[in-house]
């Protein structure tokens, strides 16, 4: 019941479904009530009580029930299809906005849960965390620290399109769903764009950072549970963090080290600043 109600509603969200709606309500309403005034009518009739004979009697009430009945259970169709059409429009924003992160427009966590379920087994977690990101926030301001992680946030999104799945999964972690049927074209991609995150300097307000992104990777297989898979990426995130930061870790190869960027400022703080 409440799944077909569920679906009902989210078939109003265009103006054809309410006027459907609305016709199929007022002859409903018109056919039920000709039928309920022909029933009064006929004790009426038995007892003699009709001003006019019985079948005038039925056609004068039929005639009124769609005339006058037809046009007001109309209205009031429209009127509460209007309202359906709003509660759906609405329903649909707040599904839209509890399922993304407001600070990257990405997916949350919770959405990002889901899309995990929808894995068909060519498909790997990758953890992505920023390299020291307290200290861009201590340096810069939490406002700055927010602009890096839009601009990490836009740069997963164009790196990982269509089947992919991108979220903020909270602060400055992101997680990727990354499809792709070969699994060392999923790991070159991942690493391709921890290399991308490094090489390009960030813009701020009159200033540019430079960061480095560290990432687990963990195999989506068949039949292995999403907490496994989300705990062995967070292991191989974790090795990364302690073998030094600014590189990629999958949790069967091992390490791949990411190559130095030539700021050396960058090794030991994960970033790094300069004044246009
Ligand atoms: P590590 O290399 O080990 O990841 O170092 P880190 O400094 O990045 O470590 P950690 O994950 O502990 O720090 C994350 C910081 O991100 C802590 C918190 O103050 C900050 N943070 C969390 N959410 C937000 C946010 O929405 N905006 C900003 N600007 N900062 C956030
Ligand atoms: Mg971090
Ligand atoms: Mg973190």
């Amino acid at each position: 019941m409440h799944i077909s109600l569920q679906a009902e509603l989210g078939d109003f969200r265009d103006r054809f479904t309410i006027y459907t709606y609305a016709l199929k309500m007022s002859f409903t309403a018109v056919m039920l009530s000709s039928l309920v005034i022909a029933l009064l009518l006929l004790p009426l009739w038995w007892a003699d009580m009709l001003p006019v004979p019985f079948e005038s009697a039925v056609v004068y009430g039929v005639a009124f029930s769609w005339l006058i009945g037809g046009i007001v259970s109309g209205v009031l169709a429209l009127v509460a299809g209007f309202a359906m059409h709003q509660l759906s429009v609405s329903r649909a924003e707040f599904e839209r906005l509890s399922r993304t992160d407001m600070l990257s427009g990405l997916l949350n966590r919770r959405a990002f849960t889901e899309a995990l379920e929808r894995a068909d087994g060519h498909a790997c977690l990758a953890i992505f965390d920023v390299d020291r990101f307290k200290l861009i926030n201590d340096r810069f301001g939490h406002a700055c620290g927010d602009a890096v992680i839009v601009a990490v946030s836009a740069e997963l999104a164009a790196a990982f399109p269509g089947k992919s799945a991108v979220a903020r999964l909270g602060g400055e972690e992101f997680g990727v769903m990354v499809v792709s049927p070969v699994k060392e074209e999923r790991v070159a991609q991942i690493r391709s764009v921890c290399v991308r995150l490094a090489e390009r300097p960030i813009a701020l307000d009159g200033c540019t950072v430079n960061i480095t992104v560290s990432a687990g990777i963990a195999e989506l297989g068949e039949g292995r549970s999403k907490e496994a898979v989300y705990s062995a990426a967070d292991k191989a995130l974790y090795l990364a963090k302690t073998l030094g930061r600014n590189r990629v870790v999958h949790e069967e190869e091992g390490l791949h080290a990411m190559p130095r960027r030539r700021h050396d400022d960058i090794r030991d703080t994960g970033a790094s600043s300069a004044m246009h």
